[in-house]
């Protein structure tokens, strides 16, 4: 039949095509406007169009192009009006019809929410029946033995049982509404494709097709017999089960290619193992880097998981370049906030908010980045002031409330001063009206608005207002996948508004269940510039393309093949009865793409996972294999070595310094923390001081070193305290008391939240002060002179004033009247200056004072203590509680004199320089290992 025209699988389909139809349907006009394309998908026509375009040279007339869709849905529209039934309206309608005829199938989940599961799978089974056109007598067999029983559980023999009443009773609403599912469309367009009329077409082409559906196979040949269709097929029908049966139903008997070109051999192959998905990501970015050509260029992402971190690293070396993919879009950000307000929702207690449940919807970037009143500087800080309040960083009437009420939050005094005090210092003045507006808006769009949600109407109406002030005051145009979420939400927000059981009661909770349940399923398919530069597409997407260099990712067994089961409701075997076999053509459909891109390819670069769990795609196991055979050796693709200098990237940042901030630096009160932590770095300074942010605080379950610290610290100001100005005595009954006091005060800070998991960090950290008990023993201290102690002071430097503060945990006078000031140390970090000798060529500059000086603590501590002892010997010392040890800043035989000078002196430089209006704030000379552990690097990456 001269109707069909295969191009060999080695070939570049579009190219092929355009030459086809450039030579055999020449237009004086340049017009093809008369030719209909019909692909897989929508992107094949956009390459052809082009590739026509460059054989013409000129501007043409081009084709009309449908997706197999398209076209059936134009069909259809031409007998018929009709809409496409929306996915939750369809499940509600199966559900209600279960309910009706088969009570014994719902039996347990009665409920909507409950039965949604199995409402999904039965409308995509009987979805499946109408696509491949399975006909009542078909399904009436299965009935038949179902009712003897098949070895599978009573329900499903109950859904088997009632299944074609089920699919008539559905046919008959949809007739009924004109509102059908895509399986339905298909039928409906294949009923009636004998008799329609496509006179606006001289002919219509089916090309690039590999797998058809029964019912397209049918509108195909009734087509074909209208004389005015044709095929253009891709492969060798003779080698592919799904071409072969697309050509056994037109009753031709596929016949071998005569082509000289099916001899070309394998492309170029190379292959390249990572050990995880960000090497397997760095070695794709370094191969794309590479690529000679990016117009002919394409990088298989079989994963949509890795899109959002491959983009991100393609966009370093790209100007432009496209993706497309399905990507699942409950892992946008946007989702995974809605999910986050309906956690807090359904934690709830009366009107208080759990508060992990709270501040995590509060922290969430979209959140943070919403500009409520002009700038989102302000609902920042607003975040983050509550989130110190509530971890009780300052008090307030909410600070370590388990349960918070948002109107509490509203009406705190001390949060809102707070609050208006940090704005000051960053130049942002409001009112304290604005903020409290501020905040309600915040409270009500994440919180109060989902309160009394009892119906899909009403939940609508949420998503309504919820989008549209993203829209308006978000940042969701930031990234993409974002927009596509909310295009979606819109979408979803008008298909359940206008459903049948929009107006229905439902519990919010089960309204929740089954939002995320639509929500799982749902894939937005990511389109880029088509045509522009290097091209990341899935699998699917490369339907009917070529491409000269290729590299695959991920070609690992579950990711590429990845085979979905079929249906858990219906057993695989009764589905094979029915001629429905999803998991064979699945597999044929991928192994087609691969080889299909493989084949036509020059070279390909294709990268795998390694690792105990981790297999080699069978597709590429396949193509070792004939590329040995073809050789006729073993181990004929080299396997490249590659390795990751692993390096961390952060941009190089300025903040200049307003007259505002210099005013505020000045009157600003120091502490050895605030200076060593600009010596750190200036732009980390910035941060935490002048803007007053500070490190996220979570409520975990297991508490942090930060807390431990806190923790000692207090029980030992509280045990010792009672030889402030006496001689310390450990006997045993202080050890009594010391261990009491210690049993009391872990049980309210940890173990009420721990419950069993505390028993290990008890019995650690009471071994830690047993020891410390025993080191301390043996220390002669004549007095304890005080206890956590804070003071301030005034500095003065060349007649300038810097104020400063400190706190000591605990000075002794020893034994020989000398005077002891001590640091305890929880943790690994005490560090002094280095020897004299360094510090006597050390030079005045940030870098050089952060080498050798290191930490002002004990310098500092020991230069204002010292004054108040002027003619006493004195010592400063890190105590460190870990392994009991006295790290002592001046040992035998120091100059301590000359160490405070020069560490004054380094001191003086420093307050100069974050005072000085001349310097700004910088990370020029960052430290990449500071940077992994900065609290604020998402500021500077
Ligand atoms: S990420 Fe690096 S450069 Fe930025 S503030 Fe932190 S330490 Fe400084």
């Amino acid at each position: 039949m001269n109707n069909i025209k295969i191009f060999p699988i080695q070939t570049n389909f579009i190219n092929e095509t355009a030459d086809f139809i450039v030579t055999n349907y020449p237009s004086e006009t340049s017009d093809f406007s008369r030719l209909a394309f019909v692909f897989e998908g929508k992107r094949p026509s956009l390459f052809l169009k082009k590739a026509i375009a460059k054989r013409i040279g000129g501007s043409f007339f081009p084709p009309v192009f449908f997706s197999i869709d398209e076209f059936i849905s134009y069909l259809l529209s031409k007998n018929m009006s009709f809409e496409n039934m929306p996915n939750m309206e369809r499940w509600h309608i199966i559900y209600s019809l279960a309910k009706k005829i088969a009570p014994a199938l719902i039996k347990g989940r009665t409920d909507f929410s409950n039965f949604l599961p199995w409402a999904m799978e039965i409308e995509h089974v009987i979805d499946l029946m109408d696509l491949e056109n399975i006909s009542d007598q078909e399904i009436e067999n299965i009935e038949a033995s179902a009712c003897i029983g098949y070895e599978v559980p009573d329900t499903i023999n109950i859904l088997l049982k009632n299944i074609k009443d089920l699919r008539d009773l559905y046919h008959g609403q949809m007739n009924e509404t004109k509102s059908f599912s895509k399986g339905f469309i298909y039928k409906k367009a294949m009923e009636c494709s004998e008799n329609i009329d496509f006179h606006e077409f001289d002919n219509i082409f089916f090309a690039g097709i590999f797998y058809a559906h029964k019912t397209v196979k049918i509108i195909i040949k009734n087509l074909l017999e209208q004389n005015k269709t044709q095929l253009i097929i891709h492969g060798n029908p003779s080698e592919w089960k799904s071409l072969g049966s697309l050509y056994s139903s037109f009753n031709i008997t596929p016949l071998p290619i005569e082509d000289t070109r099916t001899e070309k051999k394998l492309p170029l192959i190379k292959l390249y193992t990572a050990f995880d998905t960000h090497s397997s990501i760095a070695i794709a970015r370094d191969l794309a880097k590479k690529t000679v050509n990016p117009e002919t260029t394409l990088i298989l992402l079989p994963k949509p998981e890795n899109m959002v971190p491959f983009v991100t690293e393609l966009a370093s070396i790209f100007e432009s370049f496209n993706v497309s993919l399905g990507y699942p879009l409950n892992r946008s950000s946007f989702y995974s906030l809605i999910e986050l307000i309906m956690k807090a929702q359904l934690t709830k207690k009366n009107k208080a908010y759990y508060v992990k449940d709270y501040l995590g919807v509060l922290r969430h970037a979209l959140v943070k980045s919403l500009s409520i009143k002009k700038d989102y500087a302000i609902t920042r800080i607003i975040v983050h002031k509550i989130e110190e309040a509530s971890n009780g960083i300052f008090n307030s009437s909410f600070s370590g409330q388990i349960f918070i009420n948002t109107e509490s939050i509203e009406n705190d005094d001390k949060l809102m001063t707070t609050i208006l005090e940090t704005l000051e210092h960053m130049g942002l003045t409001t009112s304290r009206e604005d903020l409290t507006e501020v905040m309600r808006e915040l409270h009500n769009l994440l919180f109060n608005l989902w309160e009394n949600i009892n119906s899909f109407y009403k939940f609508a109406g949420v998503i309504g207002i919820f989008v549209e002030t993203f829209i308006q005051k978000g940042q969701l145009a930031w990234y993409p996948l974002n927009v596509k979420t909310a295009e979606r939400l819109c979408e979803f927000k008008d298909e359940i508004e206008n459903s049948s059981f929009s107006g229905e009661e439902f519990t919010k909770e089960d309204i929740f269940k089954i939002f995320i349940n639509m929500f799982e399923h749902e894939i937005s398919p990511f389109t880029g510039s088509p045509l522009k530069g290097v091209q990341v597409l899935g699998p699917l997407e490369t339907r009917s393309l070529n491409f000269e260099h290729v590299i695959i990712m991920d070609a690992n067994e579950g990711v590429f093949p990845r085979i979905r089961a079929s249906s858990p409701l219906i057993p695989y075997e009764i589905l094979k009865i029915l001629g429905i076999d999803p998991r064979s053509r699945e597999n044929e459909i991928q192994k087609y793409l691969f080889t299909r891109i493989v084949q036509s390819a020059k070279n390909i670069d294709i990268i795998y996972q390694k690792g105990a769990d981790k297999e080699r795609s069978r597709f590429l196991e396949e193509l070792i294999w004939r590329a040995e055979q073809e050789k006729n050796a073993l181990n004929v693709i080299p396997l490249q070595n590659v390795s990751f200098p692993a390096r961390y990237s952060i941009k190089q940042n300025i903040v200049k310094k307003t007259r505002d901030i210099t005013d505020f630096l000045k009157e600003f009160c120091y502490s050895v923390s605030s200076v060593n932590t600009y010596l750190k770095c200036p732009l980390m300074f910035y941060y935490k001081y002048v803007l007053g942010l500070k490190e996220k605080e979570e409520l975990e379950d297991e508490p942090g070193g930060k807390e431990i610290g806190t923790f000692i610290h207090e029980l030992l100001e509280y045990t010792f305290g009672m030889f402030k100005n006496k001689k310390p005595v450990l006997n045993d009954e202080f050890k009594l008391f010391f261990f009491r006091a210690f049993d009391t005060m872990f049980h309210k800070v940890f173990e009420s939240r721990m419950a069993s998991s505390a028993f290990l960090l008890k019995k650690i950290i009471q071994y830690r002060l047993q020891e410390f008990l025993k080191y301390e023993s043996v220390r002669i201290v004549r007095e304890i002179l005080y206890l956590e102690k804070k003071f301030k002071e005034e500095l003065f430097f060349n007649g300038v004033k810097f104020n400063f503060k400190y706190i000591v945990d605990r000075v002794d006078a020893l034994e020989d009247g000398s005077i002891l000031i001590l640091d305890y140390k929880t943790g690994l970090d005490a560090v002094k200056p280095k020897e004299n000798a360094s510090l006597e060529t050390m030079p005045m500059d940030r870098l050089s004072i952060k080498k050798n000086i290191r930490s002002f603590q004990l310098p500092v501590y020991y230069y204002f203590e010292k004054k108040k002892y002027p003619s006493t010997q004195v010592n400063a010392a890190f105590y460190s509680l870990r392994r009991p040890k006295l790290t002592y800043l001046i040992e035998k035989n120091t100059d301590i004199d000359f160490t405070i000078k020069q560490s004054m002196n380094a001191l003086e430089f420093i307050l100069n320089e974050i005072t000085s209006h001349e310097t700004d704030f910088c990370n020029i000379s960052k430290d990449e290992e500071e940077c992994s552990y900065c609290p604020f690097n998402s500021f500077c990456g």
